[in-house]
């Protein structure tokens, strides 16, 4: 490519949407151009890096043994109905109507569109281990679409489900897929790193994020550096100490605190009880029912654990109408000792009204570190009131006790002990063993060895293209510009003559950079000719921006002492002969 041909629209400045460098550098480097908030252009060295990393992520996934399939974007919403995400995945769901006023949705992902076709291909389990693949435009209705390429409205994703016969056989699934995107993220030149990840509400243990370390990720890995043990901040455990227990026989007491209405506050003078002396009292909605919520004061809630525990995404957190509805209180002032709930045998909540039916409690989910915690402080179900001598065991009914609190930074390692430490990271992949719940859904059933008919297992592989494109330079750049890995840079070498092209396409300095161009083109090496009419500056400039990896200058100065001048992006320049140009750079490529 020449570059007088090209359109590479470098730019001096971000434009001040771009806030993160890897976005700044896209733009920049004239790699994307915005269309609209979260829809971007791939302008032609762009879509040449996006094409590379793609051409890794089809060669490993063909080598797993994947078959690469194409499905389409646009979806009928009946099989989502079927799966039941119509409802739980609405608030991502794009839908349009064709001219009949039929809805129709724009693919967020594909398990309801493969599972189908699996249903009508495969019937025995002769057919089956298969794995399919595919990698195409995604539509998801974010929230909130930020960062570029990161956290787009419409992305590319390479997207893979598996079919299995039997759970052993799913697993060995998940592990080549696991396996194969260690293989795809090191040839994309990306040090990614996989960290158990929540299952949401499907459960298991194999689940499986690929992070990139960026202080601008959008997730927040736990991790120990002395076992290695990394989990998302949505898994992580960790051996926090549980509530000590103190011999007591006290009754619960309640005492007045007018005007505290925060942890913070009871843990000061006058009252002095420490944060993880008390317990934190959190209502949420769940199935429009109020359910209680107990943490340790010091902790909080994690409500991607509390997902996993009430096996549905479908909850909030009360309004404070919805919160003094259900207790007589205000935020500040909650508990769950159980006599305050019932409302008759012990504390009355102020308004009458908002007592519970006698003998009624909620339902209270507990975090283990409370487990028979005694001599605690809780909210009285009154305002300005607390209790303490507050013992769990005996005071509260816990309907079920749980992970449901976020692992902290410095909290004991719960495989080795050591301190752990929390970092944010760019979510590039994810492996998934999704086990029966699709195949049941929308029948992808199976004769088995005995003609038994069984639901297939499956296991479903993302990777975001788009967005390990932008991850890459986001872990690989310095201040001039974009450091590409060589196997995805938009071109790998760029020549560029020093004298200006108008001095003649027949001086020397031009002769030998059209004859080192030809020679890397006939070697199959993606090369650019920076042939502008500019100075050696901007040149420089724009080729470090865009972040070649390999310049080759050719100068009038150190050709004439027969030389040309090699510098790999990011390290030293060096002088060699311009006969031996083409043979260093081979090696520079090996
Ligand atoms: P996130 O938590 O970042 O929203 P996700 O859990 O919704 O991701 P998956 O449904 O597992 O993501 O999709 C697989 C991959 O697609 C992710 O690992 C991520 O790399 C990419 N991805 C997801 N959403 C987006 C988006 N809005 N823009 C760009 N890439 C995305
Ligand atoms: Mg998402």
């Amino acid at each position: 490519m020449r570059w007088t041909q090209a359109l590479i629209p470098t730019l001096r400045e971000a434009p001040a949407e771009a806030e993160i460098i890897s976005h700044q550098l896209l733009l920049r480097a004239g790699l994307i151009r915005k269309l609209a908030g979260g829809l971007y252009t791939f302008l032609p060295l762009g879509l040449r890096s996006l094409r590379k990393i793609e051409q890794i992520i089809r060669e490993e996934m063909n080598r797993a043994g994947a078959l690469e399939v194409l499905m389409p974007a646009l979806q009928p919403p009946e099989i989502w109905q079927q799966s039941g995400r119509y409802e739980t995945a609405r608030d991502v769901l794009f839908k349009v109507r064709d001219r009949a006023k039929k809805e129709w949705l724009l693919g967020p992902t594909h398990e309801e569109v493969i599972t189908t076709l699996v249903a009508g291909e495969i019937n025995s389990y002769r057919q089956l281990p298969k794995n399919f693949y595919q990698i195409q435009t995604k539509f998801r209705d974010e929230i909130r679409p930020r960062f570029g390429l990161m956290r787009a409205k419409e992305f590319i994703m390479k997207d893979a489900y598996s079919f299995d016969a039997t759970d052993e056989g799913a697993q060995a699934s998940y592990q080549k897929m696991y396996d194969a995107y260690t293989r795809i993220f090191a040839r994309c030149g990306l040090k990614a790193f996989p960290v158990e990840a929540d299952t949401g509400v499907m459960g298991g243990k194999f689940s499986h994020e690929f992070m990139v370390p960026a202080e601008t990720g959008e997730n927040e890995v736990v991790y120990c550096e002395v076992c290695n043990y990394a989990a998302n901040i949505d898994k992580a455990t960790s051996a926090a100490q549980k509530s000590e227990v103190r011999s007591q026989k006290s009754e619960v007491e309640k005492f007045a605190t007018p005007g505290v209405v925060t942890i913070e506050a009871l843990a000061k003078a006058p009252f002095n009880v420490a944060a993880d002396r008390q317990i934190k009292t959190l209502v949420y909605i769940v199935a429009s029912k109020p359910v209680l919520i107990l943490l340790r004061g010091d902790h909080q809630l994690n409500e991607a654990k509390l997902t996993g525990k009430l096996g549905t995404a479908e909850f909030r957190a009360a309004t404070a109408d919805e919160i003094f509805a259900a207790l007589g209180a205000h935020p500040g002032s909650l508990g769950a000792v159980a006599a305050t709930l019932k409302g008759g045998t012990g504390f009355q909540p102020v308004n009458p009204e908002h007592r519970l039916e006698a003998g009624a409690t909620l339902p209270v989910y507990a975090d283990e570190t409370l487990r028979d915690a005694s001599d605690m402080t809780t909210g009285a179900n009154e305002d300005g009131f607390h209790l303490r001598h507050v013992d769990i065991a005996r005071d509260i009914i816990v309907k079920q006790w749980a992970d449901l609190r976020t692992a902290q930074a410095g909290e004991p390692c719960a495989k080795c002990g050591q301190p752990l430490k929390i970092r944010r990271a760019i979510e590039v992949g994810h492996v998934f063993k999704l086990g029966t719940k699709y195949s049941i859904a929308l029948k992808a059933l199976f004769l088995d060895e005995t003609g038994k008919q069984q639901p297939a297992v499956m296991g479903c592989y993302g990777i975001g293209v788009t967005r390990t494109m932008q991850a890459i330079i986001e872990q690989s750049h310095d201040k001039d510009g974009i450091v590409w890995p060589l196997n995805v840079a938009p071109y790998t070498v760029c020549i560029t003559p020093l004298s200006p092209a108008s001095a003649g396409a027949g001086g020397a300095v031009m002769t030998l950079a059209e004859k080192i161009y030809a020679e890397l083109t006939v070697k199959g090496v993606d090369v650019i000719l920076d042939d502008r009419d500019e100075r050696p500056g901007v040149k420089f400039k724009d080729s470090e921006l865009v972040g070649f990896p390999i310049r080759i200058g050719i100068g009038e100065k150190s050709l004439a002492k027969g030389e040309v001048e090699l510098k790999p992006r990011g390290g030293a320049l060096q002088a060699v002969k311009a006969d031996e140009a083409l043979a260093a750079v081979m090696k520079m490529l090996a």
